[in-house]
């Protein structure tokens, strides 16, 4: 009945048609329907660092099972202040500029609700992870998009125009969304670079937005730098970290927001109320993550580089022009020589009848035509998994 229909299509509010489901978890879905060796979302398929796991255990044993603290489990905040500290050299209060959530995902929502008024803008470089989008609209906010350029050679970096970046900060301009290392591009930002989004942060008084999730998975010599710690930017910075890439337990749902009391009051007062607060007895093991001495981290970052390298060396001899990336465990891919009419067509084909499922590149796009071939593996994944991956895409060539 039609005017049934009108009705119930009056119960969804006008907030959620600006945007679509997430692409990325649909092709987990299609993965599974179709039987695909899934390099499309990125969740690791080998197994969590056992100590971890044991930590986990006993935290439920011992009875660790009611609500951690809204802002997180005192121990985990205190691990999270001693690693910000070790590794970038930032001082934090675990007491007052700390917030644990449901994974970094909930913190970037949480914190995009807790800072932007209607009307605000935030600054995204592009191709961008999927969240960032809905997140800024869901809060209010008009995204602005900046474009990352793909290298012109292979083994190039990806790099953005500065005249574009300083053209997209104006009045209206709240925050900028920085994800490095970076998911899709693989890329990593650079102080000079970091120094140049500094500038215009400090400039336009805007804060930055940074989701360092990659933070210790780097390739090639690279070095992650949290804006944070650039002169200037601690009171003007919100860093993102969680467990779930560092200790591969993404369906943990452990994540952290670090910024100066009066904006991580406001975060905790947007998360307290979506969420309560994250998993109890796995922030307690999350505690014993962060404890883990430097030598995992090295291991962590060797071992995603070999996958890396058999993973470029499949996806190039299945005819694939790839991006190297320099952190982080996602592939781009050019897939022009193929001469499918688009991103989309090419997955849903590679996915029914080749077996594996990746990610159409438009969907890291606000424009779809800007990533129309261009498309997204993952390797975080077993060897036989990358093994199996490319004795299908051999027919692929065909
Ligand atoms: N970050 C992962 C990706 O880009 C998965 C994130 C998610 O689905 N929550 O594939």
């Amino acid at each position: 009945m039609p005017e049934a229909d009108l009705q119930v299509k009056n119960f969804v509010s006008g907030r959620v048609e600006n945007f679509t489901e997430s692409v990325i978890r649909e092709m987990t879905r299609l993965a599974l329907l179709h039987g695909a060796v899934n390099l499309s979302q990125g969740f690791p398929d080998f197994p969590a660092p056992e100590l971890i796991k044991r930590a986990a255990q006993d935290a439920v044993a011992k009875d660790v099972n009611q609500y951690a603290i809204t802002w997180g489990a005192k121990n985990l905040r205190d691990a999270i202040a001693r690693q910000m500290q070790q590794w970038q050299g930032i001082t934090v209060d675990p007491e007052r500029e700390v917030t644990v959530c449901c994974g970094s995902t909930e913190v970037m929502i949480s914190t995009l609700l807790a800072v932007c008024n209607p009307g605000d803008e935030v600054v995204i470089f592009e191709p961008f992870y999927e969240n960032y989008g809905p997140d800024s609209r869901l809060s209010g906010a008009k995204p602005r998009f900046v474009k990352l350029r793909p290298p012109a050679a292979p083994g190039g970096e990806w790099t953005f125009d500065e005249k574009e970046l300083r053209a997209a900060f104006d009045c209206h301009t709240k925050a900028v969304i920085l994800n490095t290392p970076n998911n899709p591009t693989g890329k990593v930002f650079t102080r000079q670079e970091l120094e140049l989004i500094r500038d215009l942060c400090v400039e336009f008084n805007v804060l930055a937005i940074t989701d360092e999730i990659y933070e210790h998975i780097l390739y090639d010599g690279a070095r992650h730098i949290s804006i944070a710690s650039l002169d200037g930017m601690r009171e003007r910075t919100v860093t993102i970290n969680g467990l779930s890439k560092t200790y591969s337990v993404t369906g943990w749902r452990v994540g952290w927001a670090v910024a100066v009391p009066e904006i991580t009051n406001a975060i905790r007062k947007v998360h307290d109320f979506l969420t309560v607060g994250a998993p109890a007895p796995l922030q307690d093991a999350g505690a014993a993550a962060l404890a883990l001495p430097s030598s995992y981290y090295l291991q962590l970052a060797e071992g995603y580089r070999l996958r890396r390298d058999r993973l470029m060396s499949v996806l190039t001899d299945a005819g694939l022009r790839c991006f190297q990336p320099r952190g982080a465990y996602y592939i781009m891919t050019d897939i022009s020589g193929f001469g499918f009419a688009d991103d989309v067509v090419f997955t849903q084909y590679l996915v029914k009848e080749i077996g594996v499922a990746a990610v159409p590149g438009s969907s890291f796009y606000h424009d779809p035509r800007s990533g129309a071939q261009q498309v997204r593996f993952t390797f975080c994944k077993r060897d036989e998994t990358l093994d199996e991956a490319a004795r299908r895409l051999r027919k692929l060539q065909g």
